[in-house]
């Protein structure tokens, strides 16, 4: 009986002594990491935005066989571009696969699926708008 109390008191001392240090160490951790951030801030903005570029481009020379235009209206400004899902089914894919340099990632990850065209934001926004067919397309049929 008296071991057992002993036993539960030091259980709970250890465990106190842990969650101290965790957190003490969790502190130091994320201040080291915010100081290291903060020290290379530049270099990390460079990195992700040429991992990025690095990444759209890839997709982008898929999906156009080499010659990056828009399937629209072949609009060629690089940044102007971004991937369009071709049944307008966009959502279900930003719902399980994220945006951004996430979607890239997952799409070469994936061997490039296919449903996916390069379009020009105009192109893409106005598709949106117009019912899953961009106004360009609806003036050529008329
Ligand atoms: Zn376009
Ligand atoms: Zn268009």
């Amino acid at each position: 009986m008296y071991n057992r109390e002993r036993y539960q008191k030091n259980r709970v001392k250890q465990i106190n002594q842990a969650v101290a240090w965790k957190r003490a160490n969790r502190d130091r951790v994320h201040i080291m990491n915010k100081r290291y951030y903060e020290k290379h801030r530049e270099y990390f903005k460079k990195y992700t935005s040429k991992r990025q570029k690095e990444k759209k481009l890839t997709v982008f020379l898929h999906y156009t066989a080499g010659d990056i235009k828009c399937a629209c209206c072949g609009e060629k400004t690089f940044d102007f571009l971004c991937v369009d899902h071709v049944n307008n089914d966009g959502n279900e894919h930003r719902k399980t696969r994220g945006t951004g340099l996430g979607f890239y990632a997952w799409i070469i990850r994936n061997n490039f699926p296919g449903g996916l065209q390069i379009l020009c934001m105009n192109c893409n926004w106005g598709k949106v708008r117009n019912g899953g067919m961009c106004p360009h397309k609806s003036v050529n049929n008329l």
